[in-house]
């Protein structure tokens, strides 16, 4: 079943939704606009109905059927306005449909009972109630069962008085049945319209806020991915430090911005001294733990104005903004110094790690390239002089 079907599947006879919980929700939709269509519909109902009082009067004069009749519109009329108030205030198809049944009820029986009480004017009473029959199923807010069970009451109980008081004749009585019938068909398929193509804008307003949500959500999904892909290309995930393209876009901006303004600018090359031993003696997994400490030392040594990055394997590299290469020195040496006191958990507290500092600076070298070659030319030779130590480039 498509969704649209699945949200226009609507009972053909009684224009609700067969699936409850889908009825229950249309139902809870609209419960606000029902309490206060129901409120001011009977208000106006009664209104009318008592109105009608006028023409008793009129026809009756100071008589004790006027007086029967005129307590009768007062119960009806206070009863519907009570029910009004109630409606008004806790009016609910969803939990309360009988609560609503219960004024079309009240009007039917006071419509009838004119009847017996006033037989000469029933001809007048006709129009009246076919207009309460419209009134039922289109003015006073019900479900359609609810106005057509009243509706039917309604007009086969004013038969029934017609012929049980009015003495109608038998061809008058097919013509008022005829009628009625007829001001039930029109008034059922009206209102039976009304609620499919209420329920049809309900489930097309749901599809939309659903598909809204969908496509939010969706949204939301392929940010956090973003973020996470963005993440992964500029974050090492072992060291938690700048990968090697980052970095190297930062430091590029910073290296500009230095030439620009004719500020120092230095660049460290930094690797693990003996570190393929490490491995070969306590493993891969434990050479990580070694690299991870090694990157947390040199973040930690560091300005937060140098940026640091994994080079790749157990090299590190470090941009120095606004540093002559005294200062660089001094902080490479510091950082070596770190890197030597570094306490490893047991059994990595036998292994005394090491690093070696190959330093640039900018008023050497003016392309990030050239810098890391130089850079990496010291940390060489550091090798070569025996590690553990700091060399700058002259
Ligand atoms: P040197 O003092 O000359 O730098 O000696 P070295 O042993 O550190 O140098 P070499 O380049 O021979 O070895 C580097 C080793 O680092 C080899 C490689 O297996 C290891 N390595 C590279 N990346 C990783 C990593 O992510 N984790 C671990 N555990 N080892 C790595
Ligand atoms: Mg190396
Ligand atoms: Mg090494």
């Amino acid at each position: 079943m498509s969704l649209q079907q699945k949200y226009n599947d609507i009972n053909w006879l009684t224009g609700q939704f067969r699936d409850s919980r889908r009825e229950a929700s249309y139902r809870d939709s609209i419960k606000l606009r029902v309490r206060h269509d129901s409120r001011l519909a009977l208000m106006l109902v009664s209104l009318i109905f008592a109105m009608f009082a006028v023409t008793d009067y009129n026809l009756l004069g100071h008589s004790t059927d006027f007086f029967t009749l005129i307590s009768m519109r007062a119960v009806v009329v206070s009863s519907c306005v009570v029910l009004a108030l109630i409606l008004g205030r806790v009016g609910n198809f969803s939990r309360k449909p009988l609560l609503h049944a219960l004024p079309l009820w009240v009007l039917a029986a006071g419509i009838i009972s004119i009847v017996p009480l006033r037989p000469e004017s029933l001809y007048t009473q006709i129009t009246a109630v076919v207009v309460a029959i419209m009134a039922f199923y289109l003015l006073i807010p019900s479900l359609l069962t609810i106005a057509s069970w009243a509706s039917g009451f309604l007009s086969v109980g004013f038969i029934v008085a017609s012929v049980a008081y009015a003495e109608v004749s038998v061809p008058t009585a097919t013509r008022l049945v005829l009628l009625l019938i007829m001001a039930n068909i029109v008034g059922y398929c009206a209102l039976l319209r009304l609620e499919i193509l209420q329920r049809k804008q309900f489930s097309l307003l749901n599809e939309e806020r659903d598909q809204n949500l969908a496509l939010q959500r969706e949204v939301e999904h392929r940010k956090s991915l973003e973020a996470q892909l963005r993440r992964l290309a500029e974050r090492d995930t072992l060291t938690e430090l700048d990968t090697r393209s980052h970095f190297i876009k930062r430091a590029e901006a910073l290296l500009e911005r230095a030439l620009r303004e004719n500020t120092a600018f230095c660049l460290l090359m930094i690797d693990v001294d003996h570190f393929k031993q490490i491995n070969d003696t306590w493993g891969h997994t434990r050479g990580d733990e070694v690299l991870k400490q090694v990157a947390k030392t040199i973040r930690q040594s560091l300005r937060r104005v140098d940026v640091v990055g994994r080079f790749g394997g157990e090299e590190f590299i470090v941009a120095m903004p606004n540093t002559h290469h005294k200062e660089a020195v001094k902080l490479a040496q510091r950082l070596t110094a770190n890197v030597n006191a570094i306490e490893l958990p047991s059994p990595l507290n036998q292994v005394s790690v090491s690093i070696t500092v190959g330093i640039a600076m900018k008023s050497n070298e003016r392309s990030l390239d050239l810098l890391i070659q130089r850079a990496d030319e010291m940390l060489y030779k550091g090798k070569r002089n025996g590690r553990n130590r700091v060399e700058l480039a002259r």
